[in-house]
């Protein structure tokens, strides 16, 4: 059985998670669990699949874990595979969320059950249960952060700001978006937030012309040093919104690279995920925030949620109402995310063991 490891999950767990007390139960060790992650590419893809998989494992599942190099094909064929090898339960994190539905269907037809970790699966009735952080909230913080950071709620005015968004087919970075949008569009709209790129969408459901597909790096950092070099040869610029931590690298690299350095000046430039990477930026003053999703909770809500599925039992949830992937609702589990600045890095990320102080340098 597993034991709860954070006190962030307990407030609608039952406190009978004990396995094998049901006549439905099955031996956690006959059952093969298929764990399908989107890329090794970044930082916390690797933490969120060992970490699953080592949960798994301590609850007696044998495993199949793989990650899919951000290729939809890859993941299709992996998931194949695992169903071939008999897996009755699948955890996916999808790469594009709406390219599954044809093989989860097949999947489902046979009896297997699926989980969505992290991102949404869109377009199919195949998928049961949706793990993840409160992803409008996300971008909410996001946006609160820099209108505090900014003064803009103070009716500081006229501050130069560019948006990013996240991969178009990411089913997440819609709510990155929203959230964040809905906080800042109102301050671009009367001016205090100048857009000298023009990339500031009229709405939340245009975010998709300012996304960075696969949430690239590089992409981000080209596109950043175009915007510089197009539209800031005679300006500063003061605020960047970055929906994630990869991108938030790409930016500063940009600024870097035109000359931008730590400091007052230094624009506030926001991130998500807390990636080694980034934390040390925030330390050095090359990024403001990140907002960290602890992935070691993510994973002990998952791994409750596989157990609960492999013994029959009815799966812990907290929200029946916001994951629409237009075919069904797909009943969630969100936990909530951590702002994070200079300020609070060891308290939250040392103090909780997610990092070593040597790992940051400290
Ligand atoms: C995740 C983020 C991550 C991004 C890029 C999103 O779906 O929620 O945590 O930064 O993908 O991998």
């Amino acid at each position: 059985a597993l034991a709860l490891g954070t006190a962030a999950c307990s407030d609608t767990r039952s406190s009978d998670s004990k396995s094998g007390s049901s006549a439905e139960s099955t031996n956690a060790s006959d059952q093969l669990v298929g764990i399908s992650m989107p890329t090794k590419s970044l930082e916390r893809w690797n933490r969120d699949g060992a970490h699953l998989q080592e949960l798994l494992d301590k609850q007696g599942y044998k495993t199949d874990l793989q990650y899919a190099d951000n290729k939809v094909g890859d993941q299709i064929s992996q998931i194949e595979n695992m169903v071939n090898k008999g897996a009755k339960i699948l955890v996916v994190a999808s790469i594009d969320g709406s390219a599954l539905a044809p093989t989860l269907d097949k999947a489902h037809a046979k009896g297997v059950k699926v989980i969505a970790y992290d991102r949404l699966i869109r377009d199919t009735e195949s998928v049961d249960f949706y793990a993840t952080f409160d992803n409008y909230k996300v971008g909410k913080m996001q946006g609160e952060y820099l209108v505090k950071a900014l003064g803009l709620d103070q009716g500081k005015t006229g501050i130069n700001f560019e948006p990013f968004a996240g991969s178009p087919d990411d089913n997440n970075a819609s709510f990155f978006f929203a959230g964040a949008w809905d906080v800042l569009n109102p301050y671009v709209e009367k001016g205090a937030l100048v857009v000298p790129s023009g990339k500031a969408p009229k709405t939340n459901d245009q975010w998709q012309s300012i996304g960075i597909k696969e949430w690239s790096l590089k992409s981000a950092q080209d596109e950043m040093q175009t915007r510089l070099n197009t539209f800031y040869k005679d300006k500063k610029v003061q605020a960047v919104l970055s929906p994630n931590d990869s991108i938030a690298l790409g930016i500063t690299q940009a600024l870097v690279a035109a000359g931008y350095q730590a400091g007052p000046e230094y624009p506030q430039l926001t991130g998500q995920d807390a990636d080694e990477a980034n934390v040390k930026n925030i330390i050095a003053g090359l990024q403001s925030m990140t907002v960290w999703k602890d992935t070691r909770t993510l994973g002990e809500v998952v791994a409750k949620m596989v157990d609960e599925v492999a013994q029959g039992k009815d799966v812990t949830v907290n929200d029946k109402e916001t994951y629409d992937n237009g075919k069904k609702v797909v009943p969630a589990y969100l936990i909530d995310p951590v702002t994070i600045t200079k300020e609070n890095i060891n308290e939250k990320l040392v103090d909780s063991g997610f990092y070593s102080k040597s790992d940051l340098g400290l």
